[in-house]
């Protein structure tokens, strides 16, 4: 068993790989907790190693309850990780096992493949307008539009994207550079006043058949956020992502009161607490936890199947910074789910491809399984051995984000 980490699209990604006494049959699993890659990697080798070693790879949910009550204090987002990464490793086994892919095992597929979302920013709207019209034609159907603020910083927009472009290529650049760069200022007055223009535009040059989602990211004043909710009910967008931060859970009951706009949340997620209320009382509709931070695949699938009966559906989070294993984890829940609603795609370039073979296809807007036995997908070690962690400053973690008055936000 051991810990191995890469970043071949410069975002520090951590994976599992899980050898058995039957030669030739492993499993790799997503660990990815890109902000505290290094804490991670050391809870799996220094906590869950010793704790694992002798053990059959095949008592997944044993394994699973065993490492997550072993450190006693539990639901942390680095010891979840940590969880995942084994969690992931021994789905793959079994699917290895059962010469199945592992949608098979979680009862077959209810849907030929995974509709995906994927993002459009721009400096301005116009800007914002020409990236959404570009994903259409390449086939998309779903689209999350943000636009840059001027003057100040912007969540998914950066007024530098010809920078950007130039410094990362054909891959999906504008997320990356913006999620990785010191911003500006932010200024939440202005960020809600042009985000109900940016729609407006949208809708009155684009038309109304294309799904339009849009992310708050737990960036303003949850008063703020519900107002901006009921301005952008005129543009029926397909989901408005994390309008509050999870320690403000308990304005969502009045965010129902005063809007039926969709509401997609729990990117930062970790522990049952946060996201059960909100299930069970129907304060949201769509799940979009990054299955890695809850523990893996286990907890995942116990989270989609509560959700169905609550007629909530899934919209797992997968940026660049889930490794392509950890979004092949993602598409077997998708197509095994009845509740199924959207997948998040990150348009991974060659290099990320060839370390990890098996990477997903993304065609015609959607997500496809290749058919192979497990999660469907391997790293290259070798290869992965070429892309060390870059020499960011604060070893990867997230600079602070500041308001003008120069007092810390969230990310
Ligand atoms: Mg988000």
């Amino acid at each position: 068993m051991r810990v191995i980490r890469t970043a071949p699209e410069g975002i520090r990604l951590v994976v599992v790989k899980i050898e058995t006494t039957e030669p030739g049959l492993y499993g790799v699993g997503c660990a990815s907790f890109t902000t505290r890659a290094d804490a991670v990697a050391l809870a799996i080798e220094q906590y869950l190693k010793p704790l694992l070693i002798g053990r059959d790879p095949q008592d997944i949910e044993d394994i699973f309850q065993s490492g997550h009550l072993s450190s006693n204090w539990r639901s942390g987002p680095i010891l979840n990780n940590a969880l995942s990464g084994v969690d992931q490793a021994l789905w793959d086994i079994k699917g290895k096992l059962a010469h199945m892919p592992l949608y098979q095992l979680f009862g077959g597929k209810t849907r030929k493949a995974a509709t995906v979302y994927t993002h459009a920013s721009g400096s301005d709207l116009q800007a914002t307008e020409d990236r959404v019209r570009e994903l259409m034609e390449r086939g998309f159907t779903h689209i999350r539009a943000q636009v840059n603020v001027p003057g100040h910083a912007t969540y998914g927009a950066s007024s530098t994207e010809k920078e950007a472009k130039s410094a990362f290529g054909e891959f999906d650049y504008r997320h990356w550079y913006n999620m990785n760069t010191v911003q500006g200022p932010w200024n939440e007055a202005a960020s809600v006043r042009i985000v109900p223009k940016l729609f407006e535009h949208l809708r009155s040059k684009i038309g109304g058949e294309v799904e339009l989602l849009h992310d708050i990211h737990e960036r303003v004043q949850p008063i703020l956020a519900i107002n901006l909710a009921r301005e952008l009910e005129h543009y029926r967008l397909f989901f408005l992502e994390d309008p509050f931060a999870p320690e403000d859970i308990n304005w969502f009951s009045r965010m129902r009161e005063a809007t039926p706009i969709p509401i997609a949340m729990g990117e930062l997620f970790v522990n049952p607490s946060e996201w059960e209320p909100l299930i069970r009382e129907r304060l949201i509709d769509f799940i979009r936890i990054h299955v890695s931070s809850i523990g893996g695949l286990t907890p995942a699938r116990k989270l989609a199947i509560f959700c169905e009966w609550f007629g909530v559906r899934t919209a797992w989070h997968g940026p660049g910074d889930v490794s392509p294993i950890g979004h092949a984890a993602n598409l077997h829940l998708d197509l095994a789910s009845t509740n199924f609603g959207i997948q998040e795609a990150f348009l991974f370039g060659p290099i990320a491809r060839e370390v990890f073979p098996g990477t997903p296809e993304i065609r015609q807007g959607m997500m496809w399984s290749n058919e192979l036995p497990g999660l469907g997908i391997d790293i290259d070690e070798a290869l992965a051995a070429r892309f060390p962690y870059p020499e960011y400053p604060l070893n990867g973690s997230f600079p602070p984000h500041r308001r003008v008055d120069g007092s810390v936000i969230r990310w």
